[in-house]
């Protein structure tokens, strides 16, 4: 159909542009949903790749949970000086495959999405003396000075400190690792801006192996090393650098490397912090020492052995009074008649999941209990999805599984302060 221009625009046809203008459209409805079905695709690929990683860190964690914790309570044995350093092998390498699961857990959350940050009061000076403090014996062990200057920083900040922690033993351990000889510095200072809000710069430099010029920008991709050869005599996934940037990102900053071969590198990076007023009283959580838990009474539930003897070891070490069950249904009857001062809930067991047990078990305490129990969920996976999950079903925390020594004693003296030694 043709049409001829019309000035005064009154026609019977018609009109060929309108015509086109009916097929266009009709392309792009289809295109629209073409990629609205993709998108769909892509998300749910994404998803079951997320709950896919989340599985495997639970499959694998649950194992190394009873390689590390058994491998601690061995090391507090008597032994024989050969033996002590079996041990310790066994220790160190549950530690570095531990790291590796948790990278590649972290990894999935931040592609997903997942990765979400706290927002918590802390002290960042004292985080910062922790993290150098960790790395104080293997510096001297290579002869490598550490200076650490801080400059004037504000009492508390609000922030997610454990991600902080992470970047930070992250990039000194690097710096340690690619250094032979010299120094490592760590400069902080903080820029105070309007509103509240902090810039906190952190310039770290070494004086280590240096990185090529044309690998800089590389090295905060995923799995890039700057030297494969490297690799295999320094070991490393090549992650650590990508979490980092991730997490710089997530909290306003970004970060940059300048290095020349041989002589060292200089990485400097920003984030945004609130500063804490100080008229606020905001509580800060606080680690008591611990003490004898005398006369205290636990239940660990839990389905798999190795665990309750892990849990039930420790806990009988410090004074505890354990009783064990091994699924929800056997814990929602023990609890009917026993008063607990605390409860550790596994999340997984057959006839019964801790988070079914665990809502139970609240509705019953809240009908008796004059001294609140809390419940700590022990789970194998970090997931945020799964954190939710515990706390919708009426935990209070969770341990996240390989659990240490030192975690539940730091769950413990959270939850029921530093008890009474008599
Ligand atoms: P990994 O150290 O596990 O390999 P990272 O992501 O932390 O993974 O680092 C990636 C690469 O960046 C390292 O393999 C190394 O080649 C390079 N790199 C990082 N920090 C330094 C440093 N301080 N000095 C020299 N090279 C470094």
């Amino acid at each position: 159909m043709t049409q001829d221009f019309n000035p005064i625009g009154t026609t019977t046809t018609v009109p060929r542009c309108d015509e086109q203008l009916l097929i266009y459209t009709h392309e792009l409805e289809e295109q629209h949903h073409a990629l609205s079905e993709a998108k769909e695709q892509a998300e749910k690929a994404n998803k079951a790749k997320s709950e896919f990683l989340a599985n495997m860190s639970h499959e694998i964690r649950t194992p190394l949970n009873g390689i590390i914790g058994i491998a601690s309570l061995l090391r507090d044995t008597p032994l024989t000086p050969e033996q002590k350093g079996w041990v310790d092998i066994i220790c160190k390498s549950s530690d570095v495959l531990l790291g590796l699961v948790n990278d590649i857990l972290d990894v999935s959350k931040i592609e997903a999405g997942q990765l979400v940050l706290e927002s918590l009061p802390f002290n960042l000076g004292t985080a910062i003396t922790d993290v150098t403090d960790n790395f104080a014996h293997l510096a001297k062990e290579k002869g490598l000075a550490v200076y650490v200057e801080q400059g004037e920083l504000s009492p508390l900040y609000l922030g997610d400190v454990t991600r902080i922690r992470q970047v930070l033993f992250n990039m000194l351990g690097n710096a340690l690792k690619f250094t032979h000889q010299g120094y490592i510095s760590l400069h902080i200072r903080e820029e105070k801006l309007t509103g509240g809000l902090a810039r906190i710069c952190f310039k770290l430099q070494d004086t280590g192996i240096g990185i090529p010029a044309n690998k800089c920008a590389q090295i905060f991709e995923k799995f890039t090393q700057a030297n494969e050869s490297i690799t295999r005599q320094y070991g490393g996934t090549g992650l650590g650098l990508s979490i980092c940037r991730s997490l710089i990102e997530l909290m306003g900053g970004s970060i940059q490397v300048e290095s020349v071969l041989n002589s060292g590198s200089c990485f400097t990076f920003d984030i945004y912090l609130r500063c804490v007023e100080q008229d606020i009283q905001t509580p800060i959580p606080q680690t008591l020492p611990v003490t004898q838990y005398k006369n205290k009474r636990a239940l660990v539930v839990d389905d798999i052995e190795v665990n309750l003897i892990l849990l039930k070891t420790i806990l009988a070490k410090n004074g505890f009074d354990v009783v064990v069950a091994h699924n929800g249904v056997e814990a929602c009857e023990i609890t009917q008649t026993q008063s607990f001062d605390i409860i550790f809930m596994d999340c997984h067991m057959p006839l019964m999941d801790g988070y079914v047990a665990a809502a139970q078990i609240r509705k019953q305490l809240a009908a008796s209990e004059s001294i609140y129990t809390p419940i700590i969920a022990l789970t194998a996976d970090a997931m945020k999805d799964n954190r939710d999950r515990c706390h919708n079903a009426g935990m209070d925390d969770f341990i996240t599984k390989p659990i240490t020594k030192e975690q539940l004693l730091t769950s413990l003296s959270k939850w029921l302060g530093a008890a009474n030694t008599q």
